[in-house]
């Protein structure tokens, strides 16, 4: 396997192509836009903003608007409907991603196709490329488990891809592409367990799976070691692909089972769970940064003194950049753009500009300036012209020609009643501060999400959390009231003062309330591997007001703002 590794797949080449492609960046990327713009030159969509047959950078900023999602959904809408005239793309559109957008409860369409794979597979080739340029990691197989979204991970030459890159995943594939999640990772975990010694990477999309795998194994160890001493697999797995799947790799193995008993039992409150199971792990990889960074705490934990590497920058949009540092903790870690991949223009933060003004103002990849943060626009190979992305992103340096960003937020905000304005990062921090008061208890926030009520004058936040165990209301009242001094907005503070905003409402959810909301993520048809936490329930989101609602504890009134 070494050899083939050492054939098939060149990391220096690799790493040499980017070195050199970064170089030249601003040529590639008008390079890039002619292309995108003569390959689609006769759809309907760029027809209508009079183009006549210029590639140019300025003539497409003049021409073409800035838009965001609902701009292009009358458009995505006839494609998924079957309409096979040239609408966004000079060849018809076969495919549709399903991005997760989960704050309103809808899944978004987004176009996708095979340029997409190929960007996909080179970010994946160039991170795996960093990642593993020392030798120390190529040494024999391991285990990468659910590496790239569905679409990207179902195509076949991307399959191919990862074959020659030598990455075989523990489980067959009837386990990773099941109908049912709690049972794929029934057996995914088992898989794990009776190949044990062969794992070197435990991976997924975002840290939040992770989590959640070992989170579910906490609950059904005991079950996978019997099932494992009998070698007789469990009744809950009822797929019949899977259930045949399995029993070739599943044989009575007492030994393994009474190593996993062990091991399991004497672990403290499951610190360093991963290790103990998978002793030659070498690192954990997933997405850290963003949405996933509440996930950290509980992944460090699991983890005990392995290194977290944090994965590339993608969406069902496309890919953006790859994390050319991996050795950095998560929450240092950039993404160097790829400037072969799309067409990218950024937005200028702070100028809050509309029309023409704002379609003019956004600059180019290499433009960018050291500090400033930006909205990241984008023009891909599947029909996305000037596209928001929806994400603000810090330029912390270059790589060669070529931004190196910081995440930094989604640009929505999730919060705002009146004049108060607050992002999923204002709540992530305000969280963070309000759950300092659970660490003498031995408790910990384990998920949460937020809700503007506005039934009633003044309206207020309601922030929901679900807690590892049991904290006195004397606590949480403390939690409450620090929550909402925590939240920095002038706007929010100004507000608070004069009662313009009411008094901030914990809600506290019953243990197990945000597996329910991954459950019915997972039962709208989106990915497990995808899914991020909603951290801001949208009024329309009726299904999931109904599961929190459902599931309240006990609510706490903030007291004595000043
Ligand atoms: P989706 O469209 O469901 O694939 O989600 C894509 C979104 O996930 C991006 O627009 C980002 O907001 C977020 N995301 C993806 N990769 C990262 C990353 N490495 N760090 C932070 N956020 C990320």
């Amino acid at each position: 396997m070494m050899e083939y590794i050492e054939k098939k797949f060149d990391a220096e080449q690799v790493i040499g192509d980017f070195e050199l492609m970064t170089k030249d960046a601003g040529r590639i990327q008008e390079e890039i836009l002619r292309k995108i713009l003569k390959e689609n030159e006769g759809t309907e969509y760029l027809k209508q903003w009079g183009l006549n047959g210029r590639t140019d950078v300025e003539t497409f900023k003049a021409c073409v608007p800035i838009v965001s999602h609902n701009d292009l959904d009358p458009y995505i809408q006839r494609i998924v409907d079957g309409d096979l005239s040239p609408i966004l793309t000079g060849k018809p559109i076969q495919v549709i991603s399903l991005s997760s957008g989960t704050t309103q409860g809808k899944p978004k369409f987004v176009p996708f196709n095979d340029v997409l794979v190929n960007s996909a597979m080179q970010i994946f080739k160039l991170s795996f490329a960093f990642r593993n340029s020392s030798k120390q990691f190529k040494t024999k197989g391991g285990l990468a488990a659910g590496t790239a979204s569905t679409n990207v991970f179902r195509n076949a030459q991307f399959q191919k891809t990862v074959k020659t890159m030598a990455i075989p995943v523990c489980s067959p594939d009837e386990v990773t592409v099941g109908p049912d999640f709690q049972q794929s990772l029934y057996c995914h975990l088992m898989c794990g367990l009776i190949f044990r010694d062969e794992v070197l990477v435990v991976s997924s999309m975002f840290a939040h799976s992770i989590v959640h795998a070992f989170q579910s194994f906490e609950q059904i160890w005991e079950a996978l070691v019997v099932d494992i001493r009998e070698g007789d697999l469990s009744s809950r797995v009822t797929v019949p692909s899977i259930r045949l799947a399995m029993s070739k790799l599943l044989k009575p193995d007492p030994e393994l089972a009474e190593t996993i008993y062990i091991k399991c039992s004497s672990l403290s409150n499951w610190y360093g769970l991963i290790p103990e199971l998978f002793p030659n792990t070498k690192y954990i990889h997933g997405v850290m940064t963003g949405s996933m960074e509440p996930y950290l705490k509980k992944l460090r934990h699991y983890a005990g003194e392995l290194p977290l590497l944090s994965a590339d920058y993608c969406s069902s949009e496309g890919c953006i950049g790859v994390n050319v540092n991996p050795k950095l903790p998560p929450e240092m870690v950039t993404y160097a753009v790829l400037p072969n991949i799309a067409y990218f223009e950024f937005l200028p933060l702070k100028e809050n500009l509309i029309g023409m003004e704002q379609a003019n103002s956004t600059v180019g990849l290499t433009e960018v300036k050291l500090g400033e943060e930006y909205e990241i626009v984008f023009t891909n190979f599947a029909g996305l012209y000037r596209f928001r992305l929806g994400d603000v992103v810090k330029i912390k340096g270059f790589h060669n020609g070529t931004p190196e960003l910081q995440f930094v937020c989604r640009k929505d905000l999730l919060l705002s009643i009146n004049i108060d304005k607050n992002t999923e990062k204002d709540l992530q921090l305000a969280v963070e501060a309000a759950g300092k008061h659970l660490v003498d208890e031995i408790l910990e926030v384990v998920d949460f999400t937020s809700h503007v009520n506005i039934s009633a004058d003044p309206g207020h936040y309601v922030i929901f959390w679900e807690l590892s165990g049991e904290a006195t209301d004397k606590i949480l009242q403390e939690c409450c009231n620090c929550l909402d001094k925590s939240f920095l907005d002038a706007g929010y503070v100004s507000s608070r003062k004069v009662n313009a905003i009411g008094a901030l409402e914990l809600t506290i959810v019953k243990r197990g309330t945000f597996h329910k909301i991954l459950d019915h993520f997972v039962g709208l048809g989106g990915a497990v591997s995808q899914f991020k936490t909603p951290r801001c329930v949208g009024p329309k989101n009726s299904s999931l007001i109904k599961i929190l609602s459902n599931n309240v504890v006990k609510s706490y009134y903030s007291t004595a703002f000043c």
